[in-house]
């Protein structure tokens, strides 16, 4: 199918890009990369007054480290994260997960942004930002606000974004780096939506106890999962089988996935239990070069 008709704008300013947003309202979509939006256009699930392509707006497009934040602007592509030095140093999770969204071509023109406001819940970006302990930085003709990636997400492909903002960057916090970290998903065939991944950063001290553990699961529920009881049970330990199969028993313990033509609920749990205990598990090794005991 084919779109319904649209008016199309290319700003080459945010503030040129603001201005259309309060002029069109609800009546204006910005366009990123459009791996989505195109879709749902040429599908008629919206059918908008007018585009706003972002595209032009080259001040967002940028990756770079400062005051202790490593700041991805909204516009950087996800082949660009992909392929950055900078990111493989201050953030390897990010390294490590990005290679599993779609493919190298939906990579080349899908941004950072698009993939954080469209919001799948199991897309590979909300998801390990999410870990990360990432924030959104949302501007509008008026205002600037940070929201932590905690509050960003709302429900099914819906954010906190609200009418006439715009998402500008994302920030991870990279004072004190994580040793280990590891991104695991589940999917039929390379290149598809995961059925169900999950991100893990943590931190040991030498003896290999852990300190610092953020777990989170998407494809479990209409939202990415912080899964704080399951990675709460790791701090002070070192680890161990029987803590292991703990973890993955809280974390498919505090989801509610619901079946669907992919996969049914019982699936779906059980691949949060063995997919939290793995992702556990590796970041565990890299941060300790030990597989823990029994
Ligand atoms: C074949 C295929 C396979 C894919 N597989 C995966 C996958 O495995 N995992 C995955 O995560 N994704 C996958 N995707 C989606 C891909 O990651 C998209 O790039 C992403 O979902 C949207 O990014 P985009 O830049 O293309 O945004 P667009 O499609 O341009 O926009 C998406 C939404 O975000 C809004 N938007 C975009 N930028 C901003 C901004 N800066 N501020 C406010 N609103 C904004 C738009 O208005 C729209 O509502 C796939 C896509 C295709 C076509």
């Amino acid at each position: 199918m084919k779109p319904a008709l649209f008016d199309y704008f290319r700003p080459t300013t945010v503030e040129e890009a603001f201005q259309l947003l309060s002029e069109y309202g609800d009546e204006g979509k910005l366009i990123a990369g459009g791996q989505s939006l195109v879709p749902i256009l040429n599908m008629r699930l919206s059918a908008p007054e007018c585009l706003i392509d972002i595209n032009g707006l080259k001040e967002l497009d940028y990756i770079h480290c400062e005051d202790g934040w490593l700041r991805i602007g909204a516009l950087t592509r996800q082949r660009e994260v992909e392929r950055s030095g900078l990111v493989r140093e201050k953030s390897p999770l990010l390294s490590e997960a990005v290679p599993f969204i779609g493919h190298m071509q939906t990579r080349n023109r899908g941004t950072v942004g698009g993939s954080l406001v469209h919001a799948d819940p199991t897309a590979e970006l909300p998801l390990s930002l999410l870990a990360l302990n990432g924030s959104a930085v949302i501007e509008s003709a008026d205002e600037k606000r940070e929201v932590g990636l905690g509050e960003f997400f709302v429900t099914y492909l819906t954010t906190d974004i609200r009418p006439g903002e715009l998402l500008t960057e994302v920030k991870i916090p990279v004072d004190s780096v994580p040793k280990g970290y590891s991104f695991q998903e589940f999917s039929r065939r390379h290149g598809d939506f995961a059925l169900v991944a999950a991100a893990c950063v943590l931190d040991t001290d030498n003896e290999g106890r852990i300190l610092t553990a953020r777990l989170t699961l998407g494809g479990v529920d209409p939202i990415p999962v912080l899964a704080e009881d399951a990675a709460g049970i790791l701090i002070g330990e070192k680890l161990t089988d029987t803590l292991l199969a703990e973890v993955g028993r809280i974390a498919a313990m505090n989801v509610d996935p619901e079946g669907d033509l992919h996969a049914t609920r019982e699936y779906r749990l059980h691949l949060a239990r063995v997919f939290a205990k793995r992702a556990v598990q590796i970041a565990y090794i890299r941060a300790t070069g030990k597989e823990g005991t029994s």
